[in-house]
């Protein structure tokens, strides 16, 4: 026996959505259908990675402190056994501009995947979907509780999605200050109302804008807030991989019978309008590349699904280019894409090296600008320099200093310092030597600064001795 294949139209399902916008306690005027494939387990998994990476990391130890912590009153971030200063923020903008580059080789390659995959907005909406589908209903039944008087049962289900979306949006707020604030010491704080006032604020800013963001106003964020959309196309060519219709194989569209059906005068899409339910943006695929498309594939799955059903082969809404699509290939060994991925392989390699080649300890030098040079009771010359000494190591240390590279000059000053891990300190000392020593009114001098447990953290810096001009 014949079956038919739901006939909604395309184009007028998008629109029924639009106008069954409901008129009270909903969040948004699109309902989307739940839908399940490959490209939404690969969605499913990579979220669960990335949320629990989210999560998780603010409770993880190194030693005795938190894996990753922002500790801004002490101008230290600790990432796993890395501790970074604020010297070291050049590595930060070098990482931004790594993952800048990262995302445009991504996205010459295969279009917003960041977008439909990886993005925070995407990630916490579908979260926050998973859950309005849970206490709501599938599609039909959150438009008919939309649609319905105000009752105990509507007032019950919306309560309990509510409080649900405050519950995950109060957690990410939670967990983001933990970053900044050690975990364990943040969770008693907070519940004692012990907590700074500051942390409280950050807490409940990130929890409102969570809740609003991907609860209440989900796809307008991508369509109206994001810049990302905005230039994508600038980044796009014609072998650029998206989420397209074939329309040659598609066109012309019509319903028709599951078995038998198709006459000559079908292409494959039998119009049922799934893709368009499924849009978490409310846009119709079939209508070509468009700005809002966040490259989800939910229409990808929802039009596999339909086609295995009508036994067509899959992929008539595919990852493809418009070069494939119009019958040609796709050239992959092109010269923007070679360009973004040598340049990012190059700064990654970089980038990697600088990390593991940070110096444990940072020095520098200042020459008392105050005078030239001034002469002892003794009679030797002398110059005042003012030295920082910096244990970017997380451990106390104990340093040696001494001056390399002036034969009979003498040091006078510490020639011993104590500094915490973490620490700097400057110090204030006088280079003297005697007039028969002045070869030259600017000789250079070094200032040797050494660990005493481990000789091989040491520092070197260069100055320069000034005196008389004895010519
Ligand atoms: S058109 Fe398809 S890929 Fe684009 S946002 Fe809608 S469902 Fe996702
Ligand atoms: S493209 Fe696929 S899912 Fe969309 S209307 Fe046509 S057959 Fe249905």
């Amino acid at each position: 026996m014949s079956e038919r294949i739901p006939t909604v139209q395309a184009t007028d399902a998008a629109e029924t959505d639009r106008r069954t916008t409901p008129v009270s306690l909903a969040t948004t005027g699109i309902y989307t259908r739940g839908i399940s494939g490959v490209f939404q387990s690969i969605r499913l998994y990579s979220g669960i990675v990335l949320l629990g990476l989210y999560f998780l990391l603010p409770w993880l130890m190194w030693g005795d402190r938190q894996l990753v912590w922002f500790d801004l009153p002490n101008r230290q971030f600790h990432v796993f056994a890395m501790t970074f200063w604020p010297e070291d923020l050049m590595l930060l903008s070098w990482l931004l501009i790594i993952c800048a580059f990262g995302l445009f080789l991504v996205t010459v390659f295969g279009g917003r995947i960041w977008c439909g995959y990886t993005c925070p907005q995407t990630v916490w909406t579908q979260i926050f979907m998973w859950i309005e589908r849970q206490t709501e209903g599938e599609r039909n039944a959150r438009i008919k509780l939309d649609k319905s008087p105000v009752s105990g049962t509507k007032l019950r289900k919306k309560s309990i999605k509510h409080l649900l979306w405050l519950g995950i949006a109060w957690a990410t707020g939670f967990t983001f200050v933990a970053y900044f604030i050690p975990a364990r010491t943040l969770v008693i704080d907070h519940w004692t109302g012990q907590a700074s006032l500051a942390a409280y604020a950050w807490i409940g800013l990130f929890t409102a804008a969570t809740y609003l963001n991907a609860g209440w106003m989900r796809e307008k964020v991508c369509i109206h807030m994001c810049p990302y959309a905005r230039f994508q196309s600038v980044m796009f060519d014609k072998d650029t991989l998206i989420v397209a219709y074939d329309a040659v194989r598609g066109e012309p569209r019509g319903s028709r019978k599951r078995i038998g059906g198709k006459t000559d005068s079908h292409g494959d899409c039998i119009d049922c309008g799934l893709c368009v339910q499924v849009c978490p943006t409310g846009i119709d695929i079939r209508d070509g590349l468009q700005y809002e498309c966040i490259q989800c594939a939910l229409c990808i799955d929802a039009c596999n699904g339909v086609m295995e059903k009508m036994g067509y082969a899959r992929g008539l809404v595919r990852y493809a280019s418009e070069h494939t699509l119009a019958g040609g290939k796709t050239q992959w060994l092109r010269p923007r894409l070679l360009g973004y991925g040598i340049a990012f392989v190059v700064m990654v390699v970089a980038f990697g090296y600088a990390l593991t080649h940070i110096a444990p300890l940072e020095i520098s030098v200042t020459r008392d600008r105050g005078a030239l040079f001034t002469e002892t009771k003794s009679g030797d010359i002398a110059n005042t320099y003012s030295l920082h000494v910096f244990n970017k190591t997380a451990f106390d240390a104990h340093y040696e200093i001494e001056l390399e590279n002036r034969p009979g000059a003498r040091l006078v000053g510490p020639s011993f310092l104590e500094l915490p891990a973490g620490q700097s300190k400057t110090v204030v000392y006088q280079v003297q030597l005697p007039l028969s020593a002045i070869v030259s009114p600017r000789l250079p001098v070094t200032f040797l600064v050494e660990a005493a447990q481990n000789a091989s953290i040491n520092a070197r810096v260069d100055t320069t001795f000034l005196g008389p001009d004895r010519r």
